[in-house]
């Protein structure tokens, strides 16, 4: 990573947040010679939740150059994904789709600070440490204000840029300070809850449960399971396992914050097949975390000086592993228009317009799959369709059999008609299962 000190006053792009979306933005305007600079509020390897990503990920690490890196640190490489919902027990396995390559269980902090790493080989210009306050768009150069913690210090300064791209992730800088964060409605509005656990059983493809050791032998699936409140997922990883529960935020209200931990470990202890993963796993009390209050996104996302993408301009329930997909293409689709927006300015407003439509058609789709038959409700349907005609069918696919698992596939498979799509039935592809041995 730079170990540069001064960071410039000017720079054609300022990336605030060096998340999996900041640095591959960074990764792919440096690559261009375009002078970008990253200032990242922590400091990498940070902890991170959303460790499972579908094989759709690797199109975009091949574009950044990132892919071979992500190839040499060995992560888990999954096999497809199991759920127990409402009682119904389904399977899907990549195999079946054709994909070349692997999906993956990531540890994050690993993950993110690769992808910032390379970004920084590419000549991005990295400041960890270095939290942006305040942005001023107004100015003909916009300005960024920025607290530089590093070293102990704590020192004020400003950059001038051409263009500013909010990557802060969850904290929405730029949705905060145009106040157009907007909470989705309240049944789709969530808290999620997790820890890590050592010495997990894990789920194969076969429906068999494998002690920890085995999942550099055996490839793991994702396990998801419905309870009465939400559902949990199970993601196992190299050292650890990821366990974490999505939980309707109404539910939690009634619930004493100090309480969540144990509300977390006794829904854990009372899954049905959960209980029996962890039955001789050790829990790590270090790792439980939270995430109150999402899905949301931002009603403003793209001017001519300034770009809001992953999570920073939207964020539905994560139960499709679509966070870091977003990230990348909305990263992939905002370098585009910034490279093209710096060689020709006079098209600044339109290569915003165009991309804000990209940005909200992938959120659409991301929302009418992982929220099901809400998903129609403040989504601009022709733009999802129009998406959906531009995905690869085989990506398309995976999406409405991975839908079909959860009972959320109404909505999505709605629109896939809608789009006039034809594809092939999907339930022969998501297995029906009578039951688990774990
Ligand atoms: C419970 C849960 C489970 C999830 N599971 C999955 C999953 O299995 N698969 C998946 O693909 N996705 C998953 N996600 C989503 C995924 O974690 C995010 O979508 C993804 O991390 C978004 O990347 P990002 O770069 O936009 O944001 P982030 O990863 O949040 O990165 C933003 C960065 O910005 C920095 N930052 C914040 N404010 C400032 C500031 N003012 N100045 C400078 N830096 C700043 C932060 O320190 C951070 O490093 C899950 C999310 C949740 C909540």
């Amino acid at each position: 990573m730079s170990t540069e000190h001064d960071i410039p006053r000017r720079c054609d792009v300022l990336v605030i947040g060096g998340g999996p979306a900041g640095a591959s933005v960074a990764a792919l305007l440096a690559r261009q010679g375009i002078v970008v600079v990253v200032l990242e509020k922590a400091l990498h390897p940070r902890p991170q939740v959303g460790e499972s990503l579908i094989p759709h990920v690797w199109k975009y690490a091949e574009l950044t150059g990132a892919a071979p890196l992500i190839e040499q640190q060995g992560f888990v490489a999954k096999a497809g994904g199991i759920t127990v919902w409402n009682d119904k027990i389904h399977r899907i396995a990549f195999a079946d789709f054709g994909f070349a390559r692997p999906a993956l269980h990531v540890e994050r902090d690993i993950f993110d600070e690769l992808l910032l790493k390379h970004a920084a080989t590419q000549g991005a210009r990295v400041f960890q440490q270095v939290s942006a306050r305040d942005v001023r768009l107004e100015l003909e150069q916009p300005e960024v204000c920025y607290l530089d913690r590093r070293g102990g210090a704590s020192a004020e300064g400003t950059i001038r840029c051409r263009f500013v791209i909010d990557a802060s992730g969850s904290a929405a800088l730029l949705a905060g300070q145009f106040k157009s964060k907007r909470l989705i409605d309240s049944r789709m509005r969530f808290l999620s809850l997790w820890g890590r656990f050592k010495n997990s059983r894990f789920v194969g493809a076969d429906g068999r449960g494998y002690p920890a050791g085995d999942v550099k032998k055996v490839r793991p699936v994702t396990f998801v399971t419905s309870f009465e409140d939400g559902w949990i997922w199970h993601i196992a990883m190299r050292e650890v396992a990821s366990i974490g529960l999505v939980i309707n935020t109404d539910k939690a209200r009634a619930m004493d914050k100090t309480r969540r931990e144990h509300y977390f470990l006794r829904t854990l202890a009372a899954a049905p097949y959960m209980n029996q993963l962890l039955a001789e796993a050790e829990y790590l009390p270090d790792s439980f975390s939270q995430r109150p209050d999402y899905s949301y996104y931002s009603s403003r996302l793209c001017g001519e000086n300034f770009y809001c993408i992953g999570d920073a301009a939207a964020f539905v329930d994560p139960i499709y592993s679509h966070g870091v997909l977003n990230a990348f293409y909305n990263a992939s689709i905002v370098a585009l228009a910034i490279a093209e927006s710096l060689q020709n300015p006079a098209q600044r407003a339109r290569h915003a317009q165009l991309c804000e439509n990209r940005i909200r058609q992938f959120y659409g789709f991301s929302r009418s799959l992982a929220l099901g038959e809400f998903g129609g409700d403040g989504v601009d349907e022709e733009l999802v369709c129009r998406f959906m005609r531009q995905v690869p069918r085989v990506e398309l696919e995976l999406m409405l059999a991975a839908a079909f698992m959860s009972e959320r596939s109404e909505n999505f498979h709605r629109l896939a008609r809608n789009a006039g799509l034809n594809l092939r039935p999907t339930q022969a592809r998501a297995h029906a299962m009578e039951s688990l041995l774990l």
